[in-house]
Parts: structure tokens; sequence; C-alpha cells
């Protein structure tokens, strides 16, 4: 948990968020700001802040948020086409550093 991390705190649930999924390992909500009719994203409930802050024990964890992703693709009603996003570093745009992947859906 990092204090100062808006996303460690919906994943603890002491920010609002519309969460669609959540197990141990990972938290999936709605983006606040959609930029496609589906807009979710997909977040480790550890703090990590980006994938260059990824250590070698993660590559797992990394894996089964793709595997969320997929499954909330399809309760989501968008598995014949999606994209996944991580942006990485300031330059790429990225403004929450708690690593997250974007599910954006619906948007041919
Ligand atoms: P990025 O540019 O990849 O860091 O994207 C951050 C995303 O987080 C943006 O699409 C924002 O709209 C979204 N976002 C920021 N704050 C919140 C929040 N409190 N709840 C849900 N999504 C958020
Ligand atoms: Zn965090």
């Amino acid at each position: 948990m990092n204090e100062d991390c808006k996303f460690c705190k919906i994943v603890q649930g002491k920010s609002e968020a519309e969460i669609v999924y959540q197990d141990d390992a990972a938290t999936a909500f709605w983006d606040i700001h959609p930029k496609a009719p589906v807009h979710i994203l997909i977040v480790p409930n550890r703090h990590i802040a980006s994938v260059n802050d990824m250590q070698p024990d993660d590559e797992t964890l990394m894996g089964h948020l793709i595997w969320v992703a997929k499954e909330v693709a399809r309760q989501q009603n968008t598995q014949k086409g999606y994209r996944l996003m991580v942006n990485t570093g300031p330059a790429s745009g990225q403004v929450v550093f708690h690593l997250h992947i974007h599910l954006l859906g619906r948007r041919p």
C-alpha cells in the first residue's frame, strides 16, 4: 500500500470506484473518464508503479492481469475485439503510477 496512491485506495475500498472484478491479486474497475464504450482498468492489488518497476517475481502476476482482462472482456460482452494498453513512464502519457492495463472495447 502506497498511502498517496489513488489506485491503492480503490483496491482497499477506501476510495470510490465501480469495481467489476476483484480477487486476491487483482482488481478491475471502470475508468473515471472512459475513452471507449468499455474502458476498464485492471490493476495488481499490490503497489507496483509501472512496468519499469516490475521485479522477476512479478512475471506470473502480469500474466494473471491479462487473464483477468480476458474474463472482464467476456463479462462486458466485448470479447470479439478489444485493446489492452499499458502506458509506461511519463513520456508515454502515464499519469497514475500504479501499474494498470487499459481494457478498451466496443470501439472499432
Ligand atoms: P494513464 O495515462 O495510463 O496513467 O491512465 C490513467 C487513467 O486513470 C486515465 O484514463 C484516468 O481517466 C483514470 N483515472 C484516474 N483517476 C481515476 C479514478 N479515481 N478512478 C478511475 N479511473 C481513474
Ligand atoms: Zn498503488
